[in-house]
């Protein structure tokens, strides 16, 4: 596998000179970390252009944390994929969970959004993952092969797309899901993939990822990085997390 993608995801997060000197924190402790991890923040949209510019040629890539799947008009609020592209985004995030439930996005919205972001040559990180509830009746690998069948789209290996793989029950709780649980789901997921013919789509692990517990997370094979909430707005404990890592075989 290659290097680690790691992500952070502030969510409603950071305004102002205190988000940029955040992300520019990132950046200084990025750059020993370049053999081992592709670093991305995706900060509120207000601060997007502001942080992209401030993180030109340096080890961090920016991105967004949601984009319209439609390509203009009228969507009061919403945020299109050219936006984001024009304010110096590289990436985009589609289909988190706290989307998916607040905003009550299908996988066909999420597919369309990808699928958009895609168009403007934006590589999402395409999420999925299970309800507590649907894990406890025994759901969990359904509801995962549902997604990764009916939200991800065509071509999406060949445009950059990333999966991350984000228990919904494991999200801003501080429950991590057990290596062996992560294991096993990140294996089915690389085996559902591959039925798609996407083999090489890196898959992250998103849920309370901290630095305490990054190493052992990042070591599970076909775990290609992780989508971090909460620890991305610390900047240490992001860095943390990214020098983690293990730097790829040669
Ligand atoms: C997330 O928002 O994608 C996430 C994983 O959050 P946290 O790390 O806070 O659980």
């Amino acid at each position: 596998m290659g290097k680690a993608v790691i992500a952070g995801n502030w969510k409603m997060n950071g305004v102002g000179a205190a988000a940029e000197q955040l992300a520019c924190d990132v950046r200084d402790g990025a750059w020993s970390l370049r053999d081992r991890a592709e670093i991305i923040i995706c900060p509120p949209a207000t601060v997007l252009t502001r942080i992209a510019k401030a993180m030109e040629g340096g080890p961090v890539m920016v991105g967004g944390q949601d984009c319209h799947a439609k390509v203009e008009g009228a969507h009061t609020g919403d945020i299109s994929a050219e936006m984001l592209k024009d304010a110096g985004a590289t990436h985009v995030i589609v289909g988190h969970s706290e989307r998916r439930t607040d905003h009550g996005e299908t996988n066909a919205i999420v597919e369309a959004k990808a699928r958009m972001a895609m168009n403007w040559g934006l590589r999402p990180i395409l999420c999925i993952g299970e309800t507590l509830a649907q894990r406890e009746k025994g759901r969990a690998r359904e509801i995962v092969q549902d997604q990764v069948f009916n939200s991800i789209p065509h071509e999406f290996e060949e445009a950059g797309g990333i999966v991350a793989y984000e228990p919904v029950w494991a999200i801003g709780t501080g429950k991590t899901a057990s290596v062996e649980e992560i294991a096993e789901m990140h294996h089915y997921i690389r085996w559902l993939l591959g039925n798609r013919q996407m083999g090489a789509v890196p898959i992250l692990y998103g849920g309370s990822v901290k630095p305490a517990i990054a190493a052992s997370i990042l070591a599970i094979p076909e775990v290609g990085g992780a989508l971090v909430g909460g620890a991305s707005l610390v900047a240490s404990d992001f860095l943390a997390i990214a020098a983690a890592a293990p730097v790829p075989a040669a």
